[in-house]
């Protein structure tokens, strides 16, 4: 006997796995560099020197305990405090140690978020399309409702239309993610400004403070010079789930962070249910040593201009071959309109040229595919010619 519904989690494959797992088999039958796997989001480029520095340096000058312990349940306390000093330094964010909770990355900072703000069955969160699809496995956790709002697919940006029409006394909150995942796109000011005033009117209007997780792995990966906007400036109600698996490509380590400022609504009684949750999950003591490791690499990240690069090779060899792409601001990641109605029919083509790329459904936005730029650039132009004659398929 096991519970139907972890079963049921555990026995759904998810597309991305496949297509990964299809690339793994097809290299070893066709070549490693005939198969073009677009199909993850797992970081290419290497970390930077200084996580290899800061390791090194740990081990060698201190005792095992203090390398290998048990920290306090939310985290070391030098280790957030060296957070806090840096998010005022950066963002002038006003924030202290103690609103930090250090997690094992963005995915348990978002279970522990939802657990932490979920109060009764009937509690709404609302998600953007497209989003992380991982979001619906989350919410059910926390056994509240998922609320999917359509995609914007004019400028991917929030369509606060729809949104507005789907917060009822239930919301509890919007989950948020810029750059965003899979659609490469980057939130304005402009769009927080608008959804920040829509969320303080409706907020009022139901007598309860609807909160935004901003769910925020990608933050430093953002091109063109945009700003990186540091979300409770725009609207207070925010609580900030971090993680290092993309900024300083450490995704196997496992850590991050929740941050509670103490503008957001209730922030103290949402703090400490956040380490509850983190209690009640068993997410207690983050990766002792990676804490550390993060705190002596504040500030830095890994080679974004790799993933620059990248981005541009493969906008612009797709554009000119037809293809019809969002432009991507941000993250590793360009969402690109099947030039068919069914985007799994469009990636099952592709997949016969070898070329394997996301149809978007699992992510709220039928017709579309997410193309990984995380790869090696060798690798997009060798694609090219069998993206070439995908496209010649529809011409
Ligand atoms: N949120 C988004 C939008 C993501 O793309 C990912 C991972 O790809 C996560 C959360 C989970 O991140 P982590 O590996 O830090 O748990």
């Amino acid at each position: 006997m096991a519970s139907k519904e972890m079963y049921a989690l555990g026995s759904q494959a998810s597309v991305i796995r496949d297509l990964f797992a299809y690339g793994q088999q097809q290299a070893a039958v066709v070549g490693k560099e005939n198969v073009f796997d677009f199909s993850i989001g797992n970081p290419t480029v290497p970390a930077p020197a200084c996580v290899k520095e800061a390791i090194e340096d740990i081990m060698e000058t201190r005792e095992s305990a203090a390398i290998h312990g048990y920290t306090a349940a939310a985290g070391d306390t030098a280790v957030r405090q060296g957070l806090a000093d840096f998010m005022n330094q950066t963002y002038d964010a006003q924030v202290r140690a103690d609103n930090f909770y250090m997690t094992c990355g963005a995915a348990a900072s978002l279970t522990i978020s939802l657990k932490a703000l979920v109060e009764s069955p009937d509690d709404e969160i609302i998600l953007i399309a497209p989003f992380f699809p991982e979001y619906t496995v989350f919410v059910q956790n926390a056994n509240a409702k998922s609320v999917v709002l359509p995609p914007d697919t004019e400028h991917f940006q929030i369509s606060l239309d729809a949104l507005e029409k789907a917060i009822t006394p239930h919301t509890r909150a919007v989950i948020i993610n810029s750059p965003n995942n899979p659609s490469g796109v980057v939130y304005s000011a402009d769009t927080y400004e608008k959804l920040a005033a829509l969320l303080t009117r409706k907020s009022q209007e139901i007598g309860h403070a609807i909160y935004i997780i901003s769910d925020e792995p990608y933050r430093e990966i953002i091109y063109d010079g945009l700003p990186i906007l540091y979300v409770p400036k725009f609207y207070k109600d925010t609580i900030i789930c971090y993680s290092y698996s993309k900024s300083l490509s450490l995704p196997g380590e496992r850590i991050g962070y929740v941050l509670v400022p103490d503008c957001a609504a209730d922030a103290k009684e949402v703090y400490t249910a956040v380490c509850g949750a983190g209690r009640s999950m068993g997410f207690v003591c983050a990766p002792h040593l990676f804490q550390d490791v993060v705190l002596k690499c504040l500030g830095q990240t890994s080679d974004m201009n790799i993933y620059d690069e990248n981005r541009k090779l493969l906008y612009n060899g797709l554009k000119e071959m037809g293809y019809d792409c969002v432009y991507p601001s941000g993250a590793f990641y360009l969402f690109v309109k099947s030039p068919e109605a069914d985007a799994k029919a469009f990636s099952d083509k592709a997949k016969k040229l070898n070329l394997l790329i996301v149809p978007a459904d699992s992510f709220g936005c039928p017709g579309y595919v997410r193309v990984s730029y995380c790869v090696d650039p060798d690798m997009i132009k060798r694609s090219f010619a069998a993206f070439k004659k995908l496209m010649e398929q529809y011409q």
